[in-house]
């Protein structure tokens, strides 16, 4: 039976690079994808990874019908064996739908994968829909670390190298290197709600204003 999976975990658990084995392992095998995804750190249609891996895939508009685009490629005489969907979370939960509806309608396997929540720890609405519509879903567990050892569970967003809890849920990190830049972090649950990264753990270690707690 052809099944809706999605592949869930943190930023750098590894999400990417499983999408490419996915990928690589059927067209190994002679067999096609369809290979969808948003906001890719490697730029509008492709599917990269941080070991440097790149494939090319179709860039997802906001408003775009995934279910009605493989009706029209199959139509085409054009081959799809089965979905890749990278970068899940940027998705609209009706996207989730239509992909649910690939695989009944059209028997397909979809592998979704994605970050299940944002940088205040609330689910992207795509996520939330994926949880409620896949036939399974599978947490990575690469060991993706906070800079205190501990395994990282939540995303942080930093401006200038700050954790910020506001802002809008969906802001592609840049490397400008400016003072502002938007970045991400891993951490685990104590620190994010501590909202100590590890440059401003490492301020805080570094800084004479901040003297050893007395017990006395
Ligand atoms: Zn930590």
């Amino acid at each position: 039976m052809p099944e809706l999976v999605f592949f869930s975990g943190t930023m750098d658990c590894g999400k990417s690079t499983l999408a490419l084995q996915i990928e690589h392992n059927r067209s190994a095998r002679g067999l096609v994808g369809m290979i969808f995804t948003r906001n890719d750190r490697a730029g509008e249609g492709k599917l990269s990874s941080r070991l440097g891996l790149v494939t090319d895939a179709v860039e997802v508009g906001e408003h775009a019908d995934l279910y009605a685009h493989l009706v029209d490629h199959l139509s085409q005489g054009r081959r799809a064996d089965y979905v890749i969907a990278d970068e899940a979370q940027f998705l609209a939960p009706e996207q989730i739908d239509q992909l649910a509806r690939v695989v009944d309608d059209l028997d397909l396997d979809v592998y979704a994968f994605g970050i299940t929540t944002d940088f205040r720890s609330k689910l992207f609405p795509g996520s939330q829909r994926l949880v409620e519509l896949a036939d399974r879903v599978e947490v990575l567990q690469v060991e993706a670390l906070c800079w205190c050892g501990a395994r990282a569970t939540h995303n942080a967003r930093t401006v200038g190298g700050v954790m910020v809890v506001e802002g809008a849920q969906v802001v592609v990190g840049d490397v400008t290197g400016s003072p502002d830049e938007v970045g991400y972090e891993v951490l685990c649950r104590r620190h994010h709600r501590r909202r100590m990264t590890a440059s401003t753990a490492r301020a805080a270690a570094l800084s004479p204003d901040v003297l050893p707690v007395s017990s006395a």
